[in-house]
């Protein structure tokens, strides 16, 4: 593993950050904002408006008249605008990329594919909603239509967080337009360029004023002003399980709908009979992708003692082969982490670790003092008290632990409160199909890294959240059904 201080690629030009409040990009009107900070070198490259209440206020009365228009559009019309913005996604997705990876760190090609896949995730999502179909129950009176009909919920706050700064938000926008709502995007202060980009990629698109919103600010105000205002009636966040609790219970005190996408600690299960080159190649490839800040991302490794070493040895070759550097350089595997906060819980779970009687196999600190760089960490023989083995750690951080029996793997995998992925790797058909239905939580992966597809569900289960952000449930979130019976 090594760290390169150049970048190749000469640093593109930083946009003035602005929100979007009726039609309009605005500084807003408070005199509060927040410092924008390269993750690869810590020197600050911008600043984010914080919106005041009087923004906020008027973001609100937008998405109401948005949602007055947007819901008499025809899922057609919504269709074909969606789909116009998503091409005007894929023509700029290369200064998005360059853009993305200057304020979150991950390298160019990640961000590439990041903006790449949300033009998919519009397409996908424009296409549910021309099939956002009712039902005729057959009545029991001759006289008697009996109808099922689905109606936009109404406008939607959402709340998005700063590792995926394009994708986190697509869903929740791409979701909303397509069932006929409006929406409120609550963008991530430290990485706001890109949620930028993508509400511009809309209102190039020609959605009508109101229609989509952007707004920024001290989270906890925002959202506590939001989801208590009755013109809100649907809430949409993405983020840690302890800040999900709060608003779902915020949003519950006043009755409104909630999608809530939250942590996950994933148990990634090497069975003895497994391939373990490929389990190991696909499972560090998918560890450090975005340096590990992904919900999803395989965080608990559980190996049968039987290939224990052998599978630690090719994971080991793996983290030590990823050239650590600025997401610029063409040739970075892992950049640096988002922030500081996450290299200081790196550094607080590692050791918390080796004092558990942990092993470090690779890596365990920070790269130099330049930028938030941490070194591809393996831990082996985690013990479970291990914090590491409990909270996610969100970070290049690899904690591998033993097991010898499959009640004892399906026990520890399903230990936790979170429920959100998990990944297996077996060559026996009777275990994929045992352990796809044993495992506690909502998506599993066997034998290859097969989530975050728009046509697929996506979504966790236990304090990993409920709600789905894929697949054709992710509309469902958006909808009410209403019942109408007519007789003549
Ligand atoms: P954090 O818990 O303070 O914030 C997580 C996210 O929630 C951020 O985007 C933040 O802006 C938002 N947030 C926090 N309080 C909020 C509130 N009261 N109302 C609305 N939004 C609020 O911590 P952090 O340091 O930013 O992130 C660390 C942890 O968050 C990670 O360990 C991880 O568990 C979790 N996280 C999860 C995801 C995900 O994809 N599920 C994304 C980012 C962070």
């Amino acid at each position: 593993m090594m760290r390169r201080e150049q970048a190749t690629q000469a640093e593109p030009v930083y946009p003035k950050i602005r929100m979007f409040i009726a039609g309009e990009w605005t500084e807003g009107g408070s005199d509060r904002s927040e410092k924008i900070l390269n993750p690869a070198t810590g020197q600050p490259i911008g600043e984010t408006p914080y919106a005041s209440r009087g923004d906020l206020d008027r973001a609100i009365m937008a998405a109401q008249e948005g949602f007055e228009i947007w819901r008499k559009v025809s899922a057609f019309d919504r269709y074909r605008t969606m789909r116009k913005a998503a091409d005007l996604i894929r023509s700029r997705a290369a200064g998005i990329a360059l853009i993305m990876t200057l304020e979150q760190g991950k390298p160019l090609t990640e961000s590439s594919a990041e903006s790449l896949l949300a033009a998919d995730i519009i397409d996908w999502l424009s296409e549910e909603g021309r099939r956002a179909y009712g039902r005729i129950v057959p009545a029991r009176f001759g006289n008697v239509v009996q109808l099922v009909t689905k109606e936009p919920v109404g406008p939607v706050a959402a709340f998005t967080p700063w590792n995926f700064p394009i994708n986190q938000a697509v869903r929740k926008i791409s979701a909303s337009l397509a069932a006929g709502c409006s929406i409120i995007v609550k963008g991530p202060e430290e990485t706001p360029a890109r949620c930028m980009a993508l509400v511009r990629s809309f209102a190039d698109a020609g959605l009508p004023a109101g229609v989509i919103n952007l707004v920024f600010g001290v989270p906890s105000e925002v959202s506590d002003y939001l989801i208590r205002h009755p013109i809100i009636r649907k809430v949409s966040f993405t983020g840690s399980t302890v800040v999900g609790k709060h608003l779902a219970a915020l949003a519950g005190a006043h009755m409104k709908r909630t999608t809530m996408e939250l942590g996950g600690h994933a148990p990634a299960i090497v069975f003895p009979d497994a391939d373990v080159e490929k389990a190991a190649r696909i499972l560090s490839a998918n560890k450090f992708r975005n340096a590990g800040q992904v919900c999803v991302s395989p965080t608990r490794f559980l190996v049968h003692d039987s290939i224990y070493e052998d599978f630690v040895k090719r994971f080991v070759a793996e983290a030590s082969a990823i050239k650590v550097g600025n997401g610029l350089e063409r040739d970075s595997r892992m950049g640096p982490l988002a922030n500081s906060r996450r290299v200081d819980a790196m550094e607080t779970l590692v050791a918390d670790a080796l004092d558990c009687g942990a092993q470090l196999r690779i890596g365990g600190k920070r790269i130099g003092n330049t930028g938030y760089f941490f070194e591809p960490t393996v831990l082996t023989d985690v013990p479970p008290q291990a914090r590491i083995m409990n909270e996610e750690p969100f970070g290049p951080v690899a904690p591998i632990a033993r097991f010898k029996t499959y009640d004892e793997v399906v026990a520890e995998a399903n230990r936790l409160p979170y429920g959100l992925a998990a990944y297996a790797y077996t060559r026996s058909a009777a275990t994929m199909a045992a352990i796809g239905a044993d495992l506690q939580c909502g998506m599993v992966s066997i034998n290859h890294h097969g989530l975050g597809l728009p046509e697929v569900p996506f979504g966790g289960t236990k304090e990993s959240g409920f709600g789905s952000e894929g697949g054709l449930e992710a509309i469902e979130g958006y909808l009410d059904t209403k019942f109408v019976s007519q007789a003549s």
